[in-house]
């Protein structure tokens, strides 16, 4: 054997070890290499491949909390979209400071916008799974919240047209035994949370990252909990990457290291609402160019925001304006943040505005 050639096969070996002394550490292990990101950008400092066999769980309250993440590691996840007013700006958030995040996806808004998942998707992101319609899991029967689950993720993965990540975050975090043995089953991880930016609660992009920085400042790394859909957020997340950047937190971008088979009877379901929603479209063919999806008649219009107390004045969210006008014609921000009311189509939050993830 030639010098070069014992130190390849020497290299090789190290190499293999290195991957079992990883694979006997952690479910999650490193796997590929982060992108390149240009100099100054927060860029990501690491990717974990997470194995979902045996459906682990991640993240607060569980048995190991931080078995992901070292001291100053975050991962970013975006919960309820995807919704374009608010995803949209997110994501070119997002590619500023060429990091990568998990969505976890409700079915029901991925047959609604398509397009802006698939978008989410192209930008190297996680598309994780969020239920059908957001219901509380631990609060309906085991079929009804099966069906969420594989419906979810049938219609995730139509409207994806690739397989999604098989990883699962619990409507308003609320798991049920039968539902957790469920996922162990069907190998889907739990992704669970150790951070809440609280957004839900506030339209106040200060506000929301003040939660998040001083969870932060105290736990010191942390799976982050955000929502696409709400304002506090879509206007917040560039500044709160600048200050992820400036006191030194790096982000974790989760990938998984297989995907999930749907269940044929979920994707004849899920095939049967997406046609559904094609009709309610082409019945009202204005309504495609909006920055929101057209309702389904008889479903309510906005989500019925609480009265918020008066809040310091902050920067203003640079995500009013409707993704169907051109910059060029945008009027002038309003000197006060404007209310946002994004419409949904899903009846079952509107009984509970509060009370996220
Ligand atoms: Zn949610």
């Amino acid at each position: 054997m030639t010098p070069a050639a014992r130190r390849t096969l020497l290299f090789s070996m190290i190499g293999a070890l290195a991957v079992i002394t990883a694979g006997t550490q952690a479910r999650a292990n490193p796997a590929t290499e982060a992108p390149a990101c240009a100099a100054g950008t927060l860029g990501v400092a690491r990717v974990a491949e997470i194995d979902a066999t045996g459906g682990p769980k991640f993240g607060a309250p569980g048995p190991e909390p931080f078995e992901l993440l070292q001291d100053k590691e975050v991962v970013l996840t975006f919960d309820d979209g995807p919704m374009r007013r608010f995803t949209r700006p997110i994501l070119e958030a997002l590619d500023e400071e060429c990091v990568k995040a998990t969505f976890f996806i409700v079915g029901r808004m991925a047959l609604s916008d398509p397009d802006t998942l698939r978008d989410t998707a192209a930008r190297g992101h996680t598309i994780a799974l969020h239920s059908w319609s957001h219901k509380r899991l631990d609060r309906i029967g085991a079929a009804a919240s099966k069906q969420e689950i594989e419906l979810g993720l049938s219609a995730t993965t139509l409207a994806l047209g690739q397989p999604a990540a098989p990883f699962f975050r619990f409507p308003y975090l609320g798991e049920s035994s039968a539902m957790r043995a469920h996922l162990k089953k069907r190998d889907i991880a739990n992704i669970a949370i150790d951070v809440d930016s609280r957004d839900f609660l506030t339209r106040n992009p200060t506000v929301m990252r003040k939660n998040v920085m001083s969870q932060l400042a105290q736990k010191g790394r942390g799976i982050i909990l955000f929502h696409d859909i709400q304002p506090s957020t879509a206007g917040g997340i560039r500044a709160l990457l600048g200050e992820l950047k400036a006191k030194g937190y790096k982000v974790v971008h989760i990938v998984p290291k297989g995907h999930i088979a749907t269940l044929p009877e979920f994707d004849a379901m899920a095939e049967r609402e997406a046609k559904r929603r094609k009709i309610a479209l082409s019945s009202q063919p204005l309504a495609n160019r909006s920055a929101v999806w057209p309702m389904t008649p008889g479903e309510p219009e906005s989500l019925p925001w609480v009265n918020l107390p008066a809040e310091e004045p902050v920067a203003r969210p640079h995500v009013v304006r409707p993704v169907s006008q051109s910059p060029a014609a945008s009027p002038a921000p309003p000197a006060v943040a404007p209310t946002l009311r994004p419409s949904v189509n899903d009846d079952s939050w509107a009984t509970n505005p509060l009370g996220r993830p």
